[in-house]
């Protein structure tokens, strides 16, 4: 094997020992200590291989090669946090695959074997996960404009600490410009079974599922578990708990696999062994093929949770959160990723991606590229998560190729993706 492949696997199990889990994940939950180590990492290797390392004000960090001076950046990379007890390979391994493909673009340039048009930066998202602020996606949204830069930073996480609190305590509240992008690229594992189960190591990811959220606050009245008789109860949990049914239920009235639901967070008040729950804070997350989907579903589940307020007597307020419409990945792109497969003997197919990634608000103002690799059983944020090293070098090994091309100026005269329903 390469050096550059051996480097490549020793950086990224290295970098999995940072903030491990008992059973192979990774704890590095944005703006904590472990994932603040975990980006001293990612400057120490940049400035290493001659990297000029910038932050900016949301704590996006920036690896620079500057080889044309004053030209527009090549972006490349994914996001170091993880989910509470996450996988190792969720972003982390964008991240690295990126670095790697940037040194080794550099090397070529030294050499004088390439000359590019674009200078190039390898990029690690602030808080691409939202389990700790949401919404996620926080960081390449505010960088495209897609989020306000001073909301963000007061966004508090249920401690009370702010996004500028956590940056300043791991020292990424920059206040460094970004550098100018004029296209990007991403490596990402797949989380789901599609390649798996096709038993194709390289997915060129065509479209983004439509997505939103649901922030569902229920208002019932704190009493005596005890002391008070059950007619006189205004339970908010119960109530909490016939709306997560019925978001879980929605789906069975769409065709199988077009659609998906959850609640993953719940906050109870007073969270008291003794008292009736006064009050629950719960978010819903609907995703669909389809916009109308998401829309119909949305419509049932107000109506729905509508019924459940009345028969119990108590207020429940539903608010749309995190929005995002469906994104289309360029077809010159895909094209990209299709011949870069071809001449590396890699077979390659097209996909969606039902997860959100720091590529869809990037595919709103550059042209962008979207790989996946594939997912060992389609697990992801949780410790099971696993991805094989051979898989993971097919991808480095595209993203090598595309990461090229781009700076060479190959999506120049491309638009940037579109939204659609
Ligand atoms: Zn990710």
């Amino acid at each position: 094997m390469a050096t550059t492949t051996l480097n490549f696997l020793a950086d990224f199990h290295h970098v999995a020992t940072i903030g491990a889990t008992p059973d192979h994940g990774v704890e590095r939950q944005a703006g904590t200590p472990e994932h603040g180590r975990a980006r001293e990492w990612f400057r120490g290797w940049a400035e290493d291989h001659g990297m000029a390392v910038r932050v900016d004000a949301v704590g996006n960090t920036f690896a620079l090669y500057e080889w044309v001076p004053g030209a527009d950046f090549v972006l490349v990379g994914s996001h170091l946090d993880s989910q509470p007890l996450g996988g190792r390979f969720d972003g982390a391994y964008g991240v690295i695959a990126a670095l790697h493909a940037a040194a080794e673009a550099d090397a070529r340039v030294q050499e004088g074997t390439f000359v590019p048009k674009h200078n190039l930066a390898v990029v690690d998202w602030f808080n691409e996960e939202g389990a700790r602020f949401p919404p996620s996606i926080m960081g390449s949204s505010v960088f495209t404009g897609a989020m306000d830069l001073e909301t963000i930073l007061a966004t508090r996480d249920p401690q009370g600490t702010t996004v500028r609190e956590a940056l300043e305590s791991i020292g990424c509240l920059g206040r460094d410009e970004p550098p100018r992008p004029v296209a990007y690229a991403e490596v990402h594992i797949e989380q789901g079974r599609i390649l798996e189960r096709e038993r194709v190591p390289i997915g060129a990811v065509d479209r983004s599922w439509h997505t939103q959220k649901l922030l569902v606050h229920v208002q019932g009245e704190q009493s005596h578990t005890g002391a008070t008789i059950m007619s006189d109860r205004h339970d908010a949990l119960v109530a909490a708990a016939r709306v997560v049914l019925l978001v879980e239920q929605v789906v069975a009235e769409f065709p199988p696999e077009s659609i998906v639901s959850s609640v993953g967070q719940l906050f109870v008040e007073p969270n008291s062994p003794i008292v009736v729950p006064r009050e629950v804070r719960l978010v819903a997350d609907l995703r669909a093929e389809r916009k109308e989907d998401v829309l119909t579903a949305r419509e049932i589940l107000l109506r729905r949770i509508q019924d459940v307020a009345a028969e119990r007597e108590i207020r429940i307020d539903v608010a749309d959160f995190d929005v995002r419409e469906i994104q289309r990945f360029p077809e010159e792109g895909l094209e990209l990723v299709e011949k870069s497969a071809r001449e590396a003997g890699l077979e390659s197919l097209r996909l969606r991606t039902m997860a959100g990634h720091d590529s869809v608000p990037l595919n709103r103002i550059v042209p962008t590229v979207m790989m996946f690799v594939p997912s060992v059983g389609g697990v992801s944020h949780c410790e099971r998560e696993f991805t094989t090293d051979e898989d993971m070098l097919a991808g480095l090994a595209m993203l090598q190729q595309v990461v090229l091309k781009l700076a060479e100026g190959q999506l120049d005269d491309v638009r940037p993706g579109e939204a659609t329903a």
